[in-house]
């Protein structure tokens, strides 16, 4: 899942500043923005990739190759500036993702991963994917508040996550990755047609 650009730039937290400043401020923004999103572009699938439309398959024992997998993932995912990347994007067809919803988390790996609960409540926020144009296509997708999640972690060892908010939305979007299901196939209809003009356009 792509960074959502609130989260690079909580409001309120900016000291006031005069228009000169804010606007050198918006440039240095604009140019790391291009820079994440070209880096995305480089690093990982994008749409319509067929690797990202196959089921990925369980990892049968959790090796050093499994390992080596996801320092690989995470590293992609931190160069592009990503919050959660499953292997699929990368074109390995297997049921493993990395994600870390913190610029200074650590990155969790969840293998194998399930939903163990789900809450009733739902909340429609936007979300981007680094897939789909790098993340530059936003569209509201639906998902549980909270979530529980099993699987195993790079230990091979059986993990659960309880998850609530941004971490419950990223452990959704990239299990669905593993399921070759993307945010727009999620999306509302007349969310689905813009974006998929937009990829049309850009692509
Ligand atoms: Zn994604």
């Amino acid at each position: 899942m792509a960074e959502a650009e609130t989260e690079t730039e909580p409001e309120g937290t900016e000291p006031e500043l005069i228009p000169e400043e804010e606007a050198a401020r918006e440039r240095v923004r604009e140019r790391e923005r291009r820079e994440h999103h070209a880096m995305a572009m480089r690093l990982v699938r994008q749409y319509p990739d067929p690797a990202l439309r196959v089921a990925a398959t369980a990892i049968p024992e959790v090796d050093d190759d499994v390992r080596g997998l996801v320092e690989r993932m995470a590293d992609i995912m931190r160069r592009s500036h990503g919050v959660g990347l499953a292997a699929p994007q990368i074109g390995v067809l297997q049921r493993v993702f990395v994600y870390r919803t913190g610029a200074d988390d650590p990155v969790r790996a969840l293998i194998n991963p399930e939903l163990a609960v789900r809450s009733e409540e739902t909340e429609v926020d936007t979300e981007g994917c680094l897939s789909i144009l790098g993340g530059e296509v936003t569209v509201p997708v639906e998902r549980h508040e909270r979530v529980v999640a099993r699987g195993l972690d790079e230990a091979g060892e059986p993990v659960e996550v309880e998850a609530e908010g941004l971490e419950a939305r990223v452990i959704q979007h990239e299990l669905d990755h593993l399921d070759g299901v993307l945010i727009i196939d999620r999306a509302p209809k007349e969310d689905r047609r813009a974006a998929l003009k937009e990829l049309r356009l850009k692509a």
